[in-house]
């Protein structure tokens, strides 16, 4: 333990300071990280020529810019203004599409905000979700608004300005029935959010497994997949190291 009482990395990482110019070396980590959240309105970290990693109070989420507009992963509820702010600050170009990555309120809660935002630069937002998405939002009468862009469940792809992103849902999935990874393809980077909190003790607060039972498939479906960066909404930048960490402490 150091003078600073922070705790040891469960993957003996490599800590940098976080730059939104800078692209991220695979594998390296934000040193620093939960006092940054703790005080700064947002943490922001280039992961390619055209993506960024950002967190605002231990939320994070991915966006990709494009020629005309950005593509944001996770309309997180409570910190839309600092990540607004995190956008700005490396594109003047407006938001003009958002994922649902599962249903769940914290991570679409600030979707209203979003809309608006497009509506008064005179463009209507689109909203991309899976079908098993808008499903579990009917079935929870939730009060956000459904896809303008609905993909096939468990597996399809839309393009974005250039950039092919995979859905890959989890067909028995621990977390929610429609819980999913999101592949931007040619950045080679995994969004899932709450599947794993890199850099964090194992299933501390979960990562909210409603069916535990099927965690260790749906860590072992996302390794398999072609990426670099994993971006687990809470917690670092992850790379493979994290899921075999997490993976070292599953039953089987
Ligand atoms: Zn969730």
């Amino acid at each position: 333990m150091s003078a600073s009482a922070l705790p040891e990395s469960p993957t003996n990482a490599t800590y940098v300071e976080p730059s939104a110019e800078t692209i991220l070396t695979p594998g390296l980590k934000i040193g620093d990280l939960l006092r940054r959240n703790m005080t700064e309105p947002y943490v922001l970290q280039r992961l390619s020529q055209r993506s960024w990693w950002v967190q605002s109070f231990n939320y994070g989420t991915v966006f990709f810019v494009g020629e005309r507009g950005a593509l944001i992963f996770d309309t997180l509820e409570g910190v839309y203004d600092n990540i607004v702010k995190a956008v700005a600050a490396v594109t003047d170009k407006p938001i003009s599409a958002a994922v649902y990555p599962h249903y769940h309120a914290d991570h679409i809660g600030d979707i209203a905000k979003y809309v608006d935002a497009a509506k008064k630069r005179g463009f209507d937002l689109e909203i991309i979700a899976s079908s098993k998405t808008r499903q579990s939002m009917d079935l929870a009468n939730s009060s956000f608004p459904r896809p303008t862009k609905e993909l096939k469940w468990p597996r399809d792809s839309f393009q974005f300005e250039g950039l092919t992103v995979e859905l890959h849902g989890f067909e028995w999935a621990a977390h929610s029935d429609d819980h999913s990874a999101w592949l931007l393809r040619e950045e080679r980077i995994i969004h899932s959010p709450d599947l794993i909190n890199p850099d964090q003790p194992p299933f501390w607060r979960f990562a909210g497994n409603e069916r535990f039972r099927f965690h260790e498939d749906n860590l072992k479906q996302v390794y398999g997949l072609e990426w670099d960066y994993l971006s687990g909404s809470h917690g670092n930048i992850g790379s493979r190291a994290d899921i075999d960490f997490q993976l070292a402490f599953t039953p089987i």
